[in-house]
């Protein structure tokens, strides 16, 4: 089905779903995340056929928070065997918030999922073993892939979660007394929470997640940044588990894969077409950007497109 899609197109979408903003709430508990403003609202899409397209706040930077999960399990990917990483983190949707600590007691500290806080903690705890530099490593090779430069850290975002760390640290802790975290837990955290201070635009993130529409390769570097297997294995996970646990509403809705952040922040893929980024940082109960995911539910009806 040909591709109705236009800068104009978008900007419809938001000036639909802007209302839903005030129903949401911006995440507050990182201080340093509560001073953004609720009402900043972008969108941007990159096709395969090499068309971006972008509409609202879609080149002003946020907090890219839980959307850098895919990026570090995609780092992980190309470090470590298959086995190695499914033995230590699971597949499944933990249908519970991104941050509970309560399957990590059950499952004798083996996270559900890559995609909550727990899963992503592991990721970490490998990717230090592993890496010399993994918080330079991380950015050299976002800077790779999505082309630009001068993409970096919000270091004020990054200390203050530090600061307000009881959680994820109980979280590493706890995995840490079944064997299931090998390194320094401050040190593994401390690039946890780098990773999630990353900052980017819609813009660059629609372009950096392009390769997962394009069976594991980005347009404009010469080796592919994970297999075509493995970019199915990728998008098989945000659509089971990118959402949290309103992975299955997503599903529903707009029918892509899709993986959230407490910045507002919110990609998708239409595998073999397109990759998304929206952001709205008012936030629904799951933390999920609330107008975000309105307006991937329109544009998924406008464009026909759902993978299911
Ligand atoms: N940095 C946040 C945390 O660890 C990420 C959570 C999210 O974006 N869902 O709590």
């Amino acid at each position: 089905m040909a591709l109705m899609l236009d800068d104009a197109l978008l900007s419809s979408i938001l000036d639909e779903v802007r209302p839903l903003a005030r129903l949401g709430k911006v995440a507050d508990y990182i201080p340093a995340l509560a001073e953004v403003a609720g009402d900043k609202l972008g969108i941007a899409v990159c096709t395969v056929d090499g068309d971006c397209f972008a509409a609202g706040d879609a080149h002003e930077r946020f907090s890219i928070q839980s959307v850098s999960k895919v990026l570090s399990l995609v780092l992980a990917m190309g470090r470590y065997d298959e086995a190695e990483i499914w033995q230590r983190v699971g597949k499944d949707p933990s249908g519970q918030p991104f941050n509970s600590l309560v399957q990590l007691e059950l499952e004798q500290g083996k996270p559900r999922n890559p995609f909550i806080n727990a899963g992503a903690l592991v990721i970490c705890d490998m990717l230090q073993t592993r890496l010399s530099a993994p918080r330079q490593r991380m950015l050299e090779w976002v800077r790779q892939l999505s082309g630009v430069e001068d993409i970096s850290y919000d270091t004020r975002v990054a200390r203050s979660e530090f600061e307000h760390a009881a959680r994820n640290a109980a979280i590493a802790w706890l995995m840490k007394s079944f064997g299931n975290f090998h390194n320094d837990v401050t040190t593994v955290l401390q690039n946890y929470f780098h990773y999630c201070a990353l900052k980017m635009s819609c813009a660059e993130l629609a372009k950096t997640f392009l390769f997962l529409a394009r069976q594991g390769r980005a347009p404009h570097l010469a080796e592919p940044v994970i297999s075509p297997l493995q970019t199915r294995q990728v998008n098989a996970l945000m659509a089971t588990s990118g959402m949290y646990e309103n992975a299955g509403e997503f599903a529903w809705r707009v029918g892509m894969p899709g993986k959230s952040g407490v910045g507002g922040g919110i990609v998708a893929v239409v595998p073999h077409e397109m990759s998304i980024a929206v952001w709205s940082p008012a936030l629904d109960n799951a933390g999920n950007s609330l107008a975000g995911v309105a307006a991937l539910e329109i544009l998924a009806q406008k464009i026909g497109r759902s993978v299911y």
